[in-house]
């Protein structure tokens, strides 16, 4: 028997307990992974908690990632012993995740741990770190330079935001990161590297159709209003990109940064991102991020924590990465 979360549902609400299950119980799949570290997301705040609509089918183990060793493949991809991750591709959601000692998946969601980098590490770099390497990309890809103006970082001490905010200041972009906790928070960000900090009511607020151009890109966690102000405060021909609704789900936006100063507004999508682009943002991970400043930005936790800090990650309370200690 091995320890697993369980989500269940009873008269419409999302109830969690640690539950003893058996292999048996996994759902079919090619390959099983013990599992010796998970992480903690937002997403996985939502599921846990009930607060958002995630799992589609009860009861459900949640965990977004894993990271672990092949205990049993079906997959000639896969042998015992090899040290694997996975982020998002509906785990956690669709089908049973990170949460609990053993996981049983089919082969194609999982990555080989790159050289180089522990469990713990990928797990502290997670989805939300994953994501923060899917806008720097696209960033690069639409040609910001340094040279082009500063950086907008959003949800700055959160997951996505800390690991956007840690890569860019390290590729030399003056980041100016937006946090709802200047005064707890804001040595924090500046030691990952922010020139600059913006007190959250600054974006979230009414804006006018056009503001001053500020922004040569941006990495936006909140959605809402203050999505609206910084396409309002891009520069011309800038790009933002869209990760996250921390702060709201709708975009109360005009035409006019795009057909006046030709602002990209780009959606980043972590879950079904395609292999060539994941293995490529995984590589860049490995070799970019200043892992003594990935371990500054990350708490880790005990499993018997994981439900405390499900609540504390949707009251917007926990800071940077949380890993959780599976095994
Ligand atoms: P997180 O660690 O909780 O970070 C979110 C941060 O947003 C918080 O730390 C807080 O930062 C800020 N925030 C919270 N509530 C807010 C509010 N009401 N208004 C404005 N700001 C608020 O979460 P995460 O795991 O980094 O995820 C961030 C967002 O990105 C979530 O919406 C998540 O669902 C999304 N996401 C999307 C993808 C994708 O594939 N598109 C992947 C990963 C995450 P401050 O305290 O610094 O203000």
């Amino acid at each position: 028997a091995f320890r697993a979360l369980v989500l269940r549902q009873q008269e419409k609400k999302t109830l969690s307990a640690f539950e003893q299950l058996t292999i048996d119980d996994l759902p079919a799949g090619e390959v099983l992974v013990r599992v010796s570290h998970s992480s903690l997301n937002y997403k996985d705040g939502l599921a846990i908690t009930g607060t958002g609509k995630i799992v589609r089918n009860f009861p459900h183990v949640p965990g977004i990632d894993l990271a672990g060793v092949v205990e049993h493949s079906d997959s000639p991809d896969f042998q015992p012993g090899d040290a694997v991750l996975v982020t998002g591709q509906g785990m956690g959601e669709r089908f049973w995740g990170g949460h609990a000692q053993y996981a049983r998946l089919p082969a194609p969601i999982l990555t080989p741990l790159p050289d180089g980098l522990s469990a713990a590490r990928a797990m502290a770099i997670g989805t939300a770190g994953f994501t923060a390497m899917l806008c720097v990309l696209a960033i690069e890809k639409h040609g910001v330079t340094p040279a082009d103006g500063p950086v907008l970082v959003t949800g700055a001490a959160g997951g996505v935001g800390s690991v956007a905010t840690l890569l860019l200041s390290k590729m030399g972009y003056a980041v100016s990161a937006v946090t709802g906790r200047v005064a707890e928070q804001g040595d924090f960000l500046r030691r990952l590297g922010a020139s600059e900090i913006l007190p959250r009511e600054e974006l979230a607020r009414e804006c006018k159709p056009l503001e001053s151009e500020r922004w040569a890109a941006a990495v936006d966690a909140v959605g809402g209003q203050t999505l609206a102000t910084i396409l309002a405060q891009s520069r011309y021909e800038g790009i933002v990109t869209a990760v996250g609704l921390a702060g709201g789900m709708d975009l109360p936006t005009t035409v006019f940064p795009f057909i006046l100063r030709g602002v990209t507004l780009r959606g980043v999508d972590s879950v079904m991102c395609p292999a060539p682009l994941r293995n490529q943002a995984w590589a860049r991970l490995a070799q970019d991020l200043d892992m003594t400043q990935l371990d500054a930005l990350t708490h880790t936790i005990g499993f018997d924590q994981l439900p405390a800090q499900a609540q504390a990650i949707i009251a917007g309370q926990t800071r940077g990465r949380v890993v959780v200690e599976i095994n």
